[in-house]
């Protein structure tokens, strides 16, 4: 017998636009002062009535065509009803059994394996208001305030089936979702502003040594199902996913308890204790008593429309990475760092555009390598810094016409990363143009050799490698300056090698 986690992911993600599902509220709400974007729709009024954004329907369907799903021509909206204190209309308009996407998938990587991730849904709905959680500095009181500005913003809810086996998968899975949604333009997902969240539903499959399982399929026997709610980074989902394996496992060893209908629990993430609690027992869909919206209209999706958003789909990262793999003769694992982001993606084909194989691979290794470092200390993607496509470009183009070494260009990256000064005007202003002028490293390599009599002797004595000694003094008397491989090729001339 052996231990199989069983792993769902439902993520929520906030659609980009301009004004909430049901009504014409502003959806941008971060920093606005509580309760000042309302209105008696998503204040959940009686008698108010709410109508469709056709911006959220659309931002919906494109999620759902970058992630491979169908797109049904009918699709509604219910009403799923339930009490808390953040849902002021006593429900949430959601949908239930015709939602706009289903049947996807996303293919991860993790571990060093692709595995194809099935997704079964993804359905509109709207977000709730938030409960801000205050104590009384007099009385040491706690009470609760109601801030209504999220309720009623747009929210996109994609589950997975429960594809995933462990917890490099659960982040990779999550990990490229937010990649999409934001190359797609379909939303920030930005996880600091909680536009981003994961709830998780872990179980663990108790596999008889004689079962055979494929890629995707569920062990006979699980242990019950726990939903971890309200997971806001990825570092908590992975933590949560850990921690629930860990735990579930421990459990069974004690109570030999296995899945049957309805043994399914709900559990929060301490983030502080690092540590799930239990919350309640999960409520059954049918406990939900879901409703078609009677207020709503059914949604008709002609088939041109959707094949209007799908020709109007910008290329997703894998494909760019592949493209620019093709295209520029880098490695793909470079391509997949280099087009990671959706802005640094465009910075880079502004940089490589119509450029040699040869500039782009030089920009690409300077992009990879110090100027990654730099960023990465200053929390920056290359789009929102000081270095321009064409600094870059003009770098590359210096280093590979032999005007200045690999030495030199590190020596005038700062200026050029935190001033945005252009490469040759710091090799100017700084006299450290690389010198590939025969006569005058003739010079030094002359001066070099009389210095250096032992060595000199080595080397004609049957010691070749040691010209490598004279070289490094050569460049260390120019400052790193002189021309690496023509120093080379001069040295060994003048040593007879
Ligand atoms: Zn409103």
């Amino acid at each position: 017998m052996r231990y199989q986690p069983i792993i769902g992911l439902e993520i929520h993600t906030q659609l980009k636009t301009q004004s909430k599902m049901f009504c014409s509220c502003a959806s941008q709400y971060f920093g606005k002062e509580p309760n000042t974007q309302t209105c008696p729709v998503c204040l959940g009024l009686p008698g108010a009535l709410p109508s469709i954004n056709q911006m959220g329907v659309e931002q919906t369907v494109r999620v759902g065509l970058a992630l491979g799903c169908t797109i049904p021509e009918e699709s509604k909206f219910d009403r799923k009803n339930y009490f808390y204190p953040d849902l002021v209309k006593g429900y949430q308009i959601s949908q239930y059994d015709m939602p706009l996407c289903q049947h996807g998938y996303l293919d991860v990587d993790a571990l060093g394996k692709k595995k194809r991730i099935r997704i079964l849904r993804a359905h509109l709905e709207e977000d709730t208001a938030k409960s801000l959680h205050e104590k009384d500095p007099v009385t040491g009181e706690s009470y609760t305030l109601i801030d209504c500005n999220k309720s009623g913003v747009p929210l996109l809810e994609i589950v997975s089936e429960p594809d995933l086996r462990t917890m490099e998968e659960a982040s990779a899975y999550a990990r490229k979702i937010r990649q999409i949604v934001r190359y797609i333009d379909a939303s920030d997902a930005d996880m600091e502003k909680g536009q981003l969240r994961f709830d998780i539903n872990v179980s663990i499959g108790i596999v008889e040594d004689d079962e055979v399982l494929g890629e995707n399929d569920l062990p006979k026997q699980h242990t019950p199902i726990v939903e971890v709610k309200n997971l806001n980074s990825f570092r908590a989902l992975e933590k949560a996913v850990d921690f629930e394996i860990k735990r579930q496992i421990e459990e069974y060893e004690q109570t030999h308890e296995l899945y049957h209908a309805g043994n399914k629990t709900t559990r929060g993430w301490d983030d502080v204790k690092e540590v799930t609690v239990h919350q309640r027992s999960k409520e059954e869909a049918s406990e939900y008593r879901y409703f078609p919206e009677p207020d709503l209209p059914p949604l008709h999706l002609a088939r041109d429309y959707v094949e209007k958003l799908r020709s109007e789909l910008p290329m997703l990262p894998e494909a760019k990475a592949k493209q620019l793999a093709e295209c520029c003769g880098l490695k793909l694992s470079d391509a997949v760092l280099l087009v990671a982001e959706k802005e640094d993606a465009n910075w880079f084909d502004q940089a490589a555009t119509g450029q040699s194989q040869v500039l782009v691979g030089e920009m690409a290794k300077w992009l990879l390598g110090d100027i990654a470092f730099f960023l990465k200390e200053n929390n920056l993607g290359v789009s929102q810094s000081k270095l321009t496509p064409e600094h870059l470009r003009e770098l590359a183009s210096l280093i590979q016409s032999g005007e200045i070494s690999g030495k030199i260009a590190k020596e005038i990256l700062p200026d050029v990363l935190e001033k945005g000064l252009s490469p040759k005007s710091v090799v100017e202003s700084k006299g450290l143009k690389q010198v590939s002028d025969v006569g005058e490293i003739e010079k030094v390599i002359d001066a070099v050799i009389a210095e250096n009599a032992k060595i000199v002797a080595q080397v004609q004595g049957g010691k070749p490698e040691a010209v490598m000694f004279l070289v490094g003094h050569v460049m260390k008397k120019t400052r790193g300056q002189a021309n690496p491989p023509m120093v080379q090729e001069m040295m060994r001339k003048k040593m007879g090698l």
